[in-house]
């Protein structure tokens, strides 16, 4: 067996962070062939990830609109297309986004990936903000 073979053969979960605990979030990226849309005002992207997960990203994002996981049954030739701008994504290499134990990888152009990851970081904030005011408040009713 040539040496060189093992590396050679690629991984569906290759690019996965190592925090990504939740099975379900592998299996669906396993399985590259099922998509959700995320559907963000004007934007529309295919979303890979477990329910839980890209609902919690929407959720963070502040949008509350995963769209009915329209699964296709197969990748298309040439690539999956970006929706908000049918600008084609033919080398499909989707950024993975850490959400908690999860991870939710996002398939459109990378103009639209950008818009999408902005949005989800200043939700990022504005949470951790709001969650740290109420930690604050709690432990003072707490004494
Ligand atoms: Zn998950
Ligand atoms: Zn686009």
């Amino acid at each position: 067996m040539p040496p060189g073979e093992f590396s050679e053969r690629p991984t569906a979960a290759d690019g996965l962070p190592e925090t990504v605990s939740c099975s379900d979030c592998e299996a669906a990226f396993e399985s590259p062939g099922e998509y959700s849309f995320l559907i963000l005002n004007q934007l529309t992207a295919p979303v890979i990830g477990c329910d839980d997960h890209l609902s919690e990203f929407a959720s963070i994002c502040g949008y509350t609109t995963v769209a009915t996981a329209s699964t296709v049954s197969y990748r298309p030739a040439g690539g999956i297309g970006c929706p908000s701008c049918r600008l084609s994504v033919h080398n499909p290499r989707q950024p993975i986004i850490p959400v908690k134990d999860g991870a939710v990888g996002i398939v459109a152009c990378p103009e639209h990936q950008t818009k999408i990851i902005d949005r989800f970081q200043q939700g990022l904030e504005t949470k951790h903000e709001l969650t740290a005011g109420i930690g604050m408040s709690d432990s003072a009713e707490l004494l």
